[in-house]
């Protein structure tokens, strides 16, 4: 349960994970502020979505891995709403390539995206946290990150490089009230993954024990649960929502 009049950020919250996260939290009171970086329809879908649960929602556009653009966002929702309690950093990209092939700009923009922009809205956050005593910061990692993939090495590093992240934040401020965790998705059905041949599918559900992909929703919910009340004495945690495919 989340405490009502919360209010929490959702990077990447204009679709697909982001936009299922972004609802599920409004449906728990929360209000919502949701950057994205260029799709305005989807984003105002997403916002149309919120506001129908009766919360108040507000659209932040820019790049999560400009500083000046995240500084202009928490700028905004400070301005908006006044606080930020809660925040799901989940804006993310993908450039795959075979490892022999890759340019050093499909390195860049995946680890600039997924692992900077995860620092530099965390910094940004974490201060007014600690003077509140009280936060939730949830980190969209994947299974990628626990076990790699062919062609992905620049996200699977970007990945991983998240866990750690998540690990090392966590022990900083877990005496401040503030929980710090990650969510490793497996293979969820969005615009994403949705470019992937259909072989490829087949072959990715064959390694997953449900026998199914996630549903944006199915992600949403285990965020939900770690950005409540109840999941105080969580923190450092990375839990995998990926139909057991890499169970531990
Ligand atoms: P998606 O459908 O491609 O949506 C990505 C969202 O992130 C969009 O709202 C996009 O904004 C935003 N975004 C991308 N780059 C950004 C940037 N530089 N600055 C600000 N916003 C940015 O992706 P998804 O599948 O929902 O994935 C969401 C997260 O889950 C990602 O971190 C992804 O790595 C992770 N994940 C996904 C899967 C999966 O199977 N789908 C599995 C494991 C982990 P615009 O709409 O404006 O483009």
């Amino acid at each position: 349960m989340i405490e009502s009049g919360r209010v929490a950020v959702v990077t990447g919250g204009g679709r697909g994970i982001g936009r299922a996260i972004a609802v599920r939290l409004a449906q728990e009171g929360a209000n919502i502020a949701i950057s994205y970086r260029s799709n305005d329809e989807a984003a105002e879908e997403t916002a149309a979505l919120v506001s129908e649960t009766g919360v108040e929602s507000g659209l932040f556009k820019g790049d999560v891995a400009e500083s000046g653009d995240v500084s202009a966002l928490f700028a905004g929702v400070q301005e908006k709403f006044g606080r930020v309690d809660i925040l799901v950093n989940n804006a993310g990209t993908t450039r795959d390539n075979l490892m022999m092939r890759m340019k050093e700009e499909e390195f860049d923009e995946v680890l600039r995206t997924n692992l900077k922009g995860t620092y530099l809205c965390t910094r940004a956050v974490l201060r007014s946290m600690v003077r509140a005593r009280w936060g939730r910061i949830v980190n969209i990692s994947s299974v990628v990150g626990l076990v790699g993939n062919a062609g992905q090495a620049n996200y699977a590093a970007s990945k991983a490089g998240i866990i750690g992240f998540t690990k090392s934040v966590a022990r900083e401020v877990a005496q401040r009230g503030i929980t710090v965790n990650a969510v490793a998705p497996g293979y969820v059905e969005t615009e994403l993954t949705g470019g992937l041949p259909e072989a490829v599918k087949d072959q990715i559900k064959a390694q997953v024990p449900t026998g199914r992909f996630g549903e944006p929703e199915e992600v949403a919910e285990v965020v939900a649960f770690l950005a409540g009340e109840g999941a105080g004495y969580i923190t450092g945690q990375t839990l995998a929502v990926d139909g057991g495919m890499t169970m531990q």
